[in-house]
């Protein structure tokens, strides 16, 4: 696709999401399609393996471009991925967190991250799976100097009947709503400002819902295509 192929997509997606952000979804795709995108205007790529983010965008980066990490991160590759980016999506435990805060404060930088909810209970996905395990990690982000919690994310469901897809979507999408006001009402002092919720299938149901940013690779770029990699 052209620059001005993608031009025209982002900007019907745009004009659908009104004032909510849109994150290209860029794993699987090389730096060139990633630049193109950007050259149509993308400024928030999310990527979910730290092997590319570390392949794609550990050299110098166009003006403007922020890259997010969405996937689930291994304790391990924490030192990898914090100098990286701007942003992590998928916190999914207080032990990953205290090892992001170590990280970041060995780097002097202090780590914005969304914390992941499992809104749809899906066995196959991360995220936290109770509002207690969450709260519980939130007790501790006080204490966590180089963190600074600014909202929720969940993937809605994936496995599961096509007829009832929408439904348990939108249930999922209220329900990280609900936790979002529980969060605020708990813990005032921490940011909640933002709800990453919506894929290319359900991003407008994440809109109805009030999500702030979707995440967008497939209705961007086409499908994805595992075998190449
Ligand atoms: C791959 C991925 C997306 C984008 O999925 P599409 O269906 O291609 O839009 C969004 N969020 C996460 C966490 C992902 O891993």
């Amino acid at each position: 696709m052209t620059v001005e192929d993608y031009r025209k997509t982002i900007q019907g997606i745009e004009a659908n999401i009104g004032s909510t952000r849109l994150m290209a979804v860029s794993k699987t795709r090389t730096l060139e399609e990633i630049m193109a995108v950007y050259q149509a205007g993308a400024r928030l790529f999310g990527e979910n393996h730290v092997q590319e983010i570390v392949a794609k965008f550990s050299g110098e980066r166009p003006a403007g471009m922020e890259v997010h990490m969405i996937g689930h991160l291994q304790s391990n590759k924490v030192g990898k991925v914090v100098p990286l980016v701007d942003m992590i999506e998928s916190v999914d435990s207080v032990e990953l967190l205290r090892k992001i805060n170590n990280a970041a404060a060995r780097v002097g930088k202090t780590m914005d991250v969304l914390l992941e909810y499992n809104t749809s209970n899906e066995e196959a996905k991360s995220g936290f799976l109770t509002k207690d395990s969450l709260f519980a990690c939130l007790d501790e982000v006080a204490e966590l100097k180089n963190i600074r919690v600014r909202g929720l994310m969940t993937v809605g469901p994936v496995d599961c009947d096509p007829e009832v897809k929408d439904d348990l979507t939108d249930k999922a999408f209220k329900e990280l709503v609900a936790i979002r006001k529980e969060c605020q009402e708990r813990y005032p002092s921490l940011d909640f400002g933002i709800l990453s919720m919506g894929m290319s299938q359900d991003y407008m149901i994440g809109v109805r819902n009030g999500s702030t940013e979707v995440r967008i690779g497939t209705s961007i770029f086409g499908p994805r295509d595992y075998s190449k990699k």
